[in-house]
């Protein structure tokens, strides 16, 4: 979208080298450095952006821990945002763990103290009454993503309040590096409503509001404000909710899904994510989809979402949703989830099935007869050896996905998955492993990662400018991650494609889901004639324009 602009639209000398949308640092050519004033503001040598990266990699490894590849690489982004880009893109594997999970919880739980620049915006419940005038303070008009936490379940590493802002900026690096969305069309927003972290509280240098978590109608009326604001400020914008609390996200979701183009990440984009390695996995097992039978360890957001995206998967291949539901079974803090508990909220209901209690995993593992064990509780050490070796005797080839993160909260190891299954268990994790090799077998298992999927929903979404985000378009987006697991993936063991595959994946997902968008009426937009190349048309790439 920036083109190649005209140097006499452009600012001028060290004022362009602050912005980092236009910057190009050293690669500034010699008559750019002319007509931009900008001849002796840069060391002589005229770089190319294959050097810059080379630099920037270089340093990058140098550094001693992964916090600092962190720091270091956030500043890259709020120096030159297209250099910034090209290196992710290039070495997503490696950065990808270091702008996103595991390095950016750690980033979150030390935000106040290593705390640099600004970056998004932040909203809080002593604003309500001007929500709007804070979103007009945005600098580009043009806002087509917002990602917006509450900062109440940070990952795994739960309340971290208004240092929580780390996450909506991560998940947005990943929608322009995973889909090419433009970076100027992204806003992280978060809504500082107190926090319960009591170190936080007791830190004279948190950020956030010095205040316990509101929990009554302000809250309310704080996100109905801001949901307007943004659909009055930026009115093409999708907005993904992240890493709210249980108590807000189910119901959250419920009630503005249906009024605007929203999606709920922690729910939605874990669900497709989670059906996607399972369809894959059932190239390994064989057998059919309605004839799986999965129990879950955890019933919040993830494993509800993925019971719904399961559940929905089924109904479409000719199931009843009595029997897709029943085909899906949890086990939480309170044991199996059975029609004998009460105060069972809405989002869990339809998986409350007849059944005598059962309040041992093991146990349940063994009468259940599961052919799939989902855990995502964030409970380490869950899936022990006795349900593993159940699990092992009851199925030929046992799928077992330990979803929890970081990796010390998995419900296994990879080494212990395939160890106490006779390397017959089809693996995959939230957090990644290391190979395991079994006598002369190695084993290669999957690490499920929602950015498979909602980079390119949003893109999808945002490219028909669709105006809601279905469930449909999740079963399509699960159904196309899955296609694109290749048979040399599932020989080494793995169920999801190599993330160096991520921004070609990304745009088949979008092309299921626009299509999705133009055949239902949601489109607010005409059909293009090839979907797919209008959809690559419009991915950013990390190039720097040339000004004439
Ligand atoms: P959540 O807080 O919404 O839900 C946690 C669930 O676990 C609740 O149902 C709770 O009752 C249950 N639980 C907690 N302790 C338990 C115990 N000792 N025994 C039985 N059940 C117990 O959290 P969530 O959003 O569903 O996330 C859960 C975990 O899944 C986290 O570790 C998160 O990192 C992980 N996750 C991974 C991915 C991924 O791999 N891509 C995606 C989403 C979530």
């Amino acid at each position: 979208m920036m083109g190649n602009e005209q140097a006499k639209d452009l600012p001028r000398g060290v004022k362009l080298l602050h912005d980092p949308v236009r910057n190009k640092g050293t690669a500034f050519t010699s008559a750019e450095r002319d007509r931009l004033g900008l001849r002796g503001l840069l060391p002589p040598r005229v770089c190319s952006p294959s050097e810059q990266e080379l630099r920037v990699i270089g340093n990058l490894r140098n550094k001693a821990t992964d916090l600092e590849r962190y720091l270091f690489l956030v500043s890259l982004q709020d120096r030159n945002e297209t250099l910034f880009y090209r290196v992710v893109i290039n070495h997503i594997e490696e950065i990808m763990p270091l702008i996103y999970t595991p390095t950016v919880g750690q980033a979150c739980q030390h935000f106040s103290h290593i705390y640099r620049r600004p970056r998004g915006l932040y909203i809080s419940l002593e604003e309500r009454g001007r929500v709007r005038q804070i979103m007009e303070n945005w600098p580009h008009r043009d806002v087509r993503v917002i990602v917006v936490t509450d900062g109440e379940r940070i990952l795994g590493l739960g309340d971290l309040g208004a240092a929580g802002m780390g996450i909506p900026i991560g998940k947005l690096s990943l929608y322009t590096a995973c889909a090419g969305i433009h970076p100027t069309h992204c806003l992280p927003i978060t809504l500082d409503v107190g926090t319960n972290n009591e170190a936080f509280l007791n830190d004279p240098l948190y950020l956030g509001l010095e205040r316990r978590r509101e929990r009554g109608a302000a809250y309310d009326e704080l996100v109905e404000e801001f949901i307007r604001a943004a659909q009055e400020v930026f009115p093409q914008s999708l907005v993904q909710l992240e890493d709210f609390g249980n108590c807000n996200a189910f119901r959250l979701l419920r009630q503005y899904r249906d009024q605007l183009c929203l999606f709920d990440d922690d729910i939605q984009g874990t669900g497709a994510m989670a059906l996607s390695g399972l369809l894959a996995a059932l190239r390994l097992a064989g057998g059919k989809l309605v004839e799986q039978r999965v129990l879950f360890f955890g019933a919040g957001q993830a494993g509800i979402g993925i019971g719904n995206t399961i559940a929905a998967a089924m109904i479409e291949q000719g199931l009843t949703p009595d029997q897709a539901h029943r085909n899906c079974w949890f086990f939480d803090t309170r044991g199996l989830l059975t029609t004998g508990r009460d105060d069972t909220p809405p989002q869990k209901l339809p998986f409350a099935h007849e059944h005598a209690a059962i309040d041992d995993y093991a146990e349940a593992v063994r009468i259940l007869r599961p052919t799939a064990i989902i855990g995502c509780a964030g409970q380490a050490n869950t899936f022990t050896q006795q349900v593993l070796q159940t699990m092992a005797r009851q199925n030929e080839r046992p799928i077992v996905f330990a979803l929890s993160n970081p990796t010390i909260k998995a419900e296994c190891t990879a080494q212990q998955a395939y160890e106490w299954s006779e390397g017959r268990a089809i693996f995959a994790s939230g957090s990644p492993f290391e190979p395991v090799q079994l006598g002369n077998n190695v084993y290669v298992s999957g690490q499920g990662n929602n950015a498979y999927i909602f980079p390119g929903v949003g893109l999808g979404a945002v490219v028909s400018r669709s105006t809601r985000v279905t469930d449909e378009m999740f079963l399509a987006a699960a159904k196309v991650l899955a296609a694109q697991v290749n048979d040399k993936d599932l020989a080494l063991g793995r169920v999801y494609p190599s993330l160096s595959r991520i921004r070609e994946v990304s745009a088949l997902i979008a092309a299921e889901v626009a299509a999705i968008a133009y055949r239902q009426g949601l489109a607010q937009r005409d059909e293009p004639g090839d979907i797919l190349a209008d959809i690559r048309e419009h991915m950013f790439q990390p190039l720097y324009p040339h000004y004439a």
